[in-house]
């Protein structure tokens, strides 16, 4: 046990000084930021806090029954877990900057880009038994962004998963026509009520915030979706109601023009 606390110490002390690191960053890029700056404090600081407590009551109690190591062991590194995704995400939106960052186009599948994405997600939806229907129409060869487009898609059909009953679908369609490629993301799964539908592509806004916490969700994820497609020139729209489902549609250009 003690050897799996060290390790658990040194992990906590790397990424709160990568968080520090990063924190410094943005602050230095634009003071403008100072809102975002402060969820992200926000959104780091309850992870170490609940680590700090769990930390500090294994240390302090001596002869604590294996299972309760082990439990509190568990919680931590489920909260590192939680703030590991944060740092990625966060990490992610600086690259998808518009004002800083450039997309590096290459002529691509986006069919295989589809089919990589969905094998790597099918065994979570397979977890809840939710079906990954996938429907390409034609081939489809476009100027993109690899690393920027697959977190776009993926991120949509992660939701779509996410956001979705035990037993539900998620059907994910392409097609194209002769200036532009579409992919829709549709589920089965919870909606987006009406009003809020505008905010979902914000940074950190979460529908329900103890629903999201509870699906592992950091509130970036459609913001980085809209950035990435953004800066491919494209548009993204959603159709949603509530406890039947979501449709997402993605419109990028077939060439990319800067
Ligand atoms: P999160 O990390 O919380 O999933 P996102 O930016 O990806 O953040 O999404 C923002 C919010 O939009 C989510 O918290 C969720 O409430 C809602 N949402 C996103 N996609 C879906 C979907 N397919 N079905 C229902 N709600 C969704």
């Amino acid at each position: 046990s003690v050897k799996l606390n060290m390790h658990g110490f040194s992990e906590i002390s790397s990424i709160s000084d990568s968080f520090n690191q990063m924190i410094d960053v943005i602050r230095n890029q634009d003071t403008a930021r100072q809102e975002f700056v402060s969820n992200v404090s926000h959104e780091l600081k309850t992870p170490i806090a609940s680590m700090k407590v769990l930390a500090d009551s294994l240390l302090s109690q001596e002869g604590m029954p294996e299972e309760i190591y082990r439990e509190f062991l568990g919680d931590i590194t489920n909260e590192i877990e939680r703030m590991t995704k944060i740092i990625n995400d966060l990490l992610s939106m600086v690259k998808m900057d518009k004002n800083t960052s450039q997309v590096e186009v290459v002529n691509t599948s986006i069919n295989d880009l589809l089919e990589q994405l969905l094998k790597r997600l099918r065994p979570i939806a397979a977890e809840r038994n939710i079906e990954l229907i996938y429907e390409s129409y034609r081939p489809v060869m476009a100027d993109i962004d690899e690393t920027k487009m697959s977190i776009a898609l993926n991120n949509l059909i992660e939701n779509a998963i996410k956001y979705n009953y035990d037993d539900g679908w998620v059907r994910v369609t392409l097609n194209a026509d002769h200036k532009f490629f579409y992919v829709t993301v549709q589920d089965s799964g919870v909606g987006i009520p009406e009003d809020v539908q505008d905010n979902v592509f914000e940074r950190f806004y979460r529908v329900d915030k103890a629903r999201s916490r509870d699906t592992g969700g950091t509130g970036l994820g459609l913001s980085l979706t809209r950035s990435a497609v953004l800066l491919h020139r494209g548009s993204i729209k959603l159709y949603s109601k509530e406890k039947e489902g979501t449709t997402f549609t993605v419109r990028i250009p077939l060439t990319y023009v800067p």
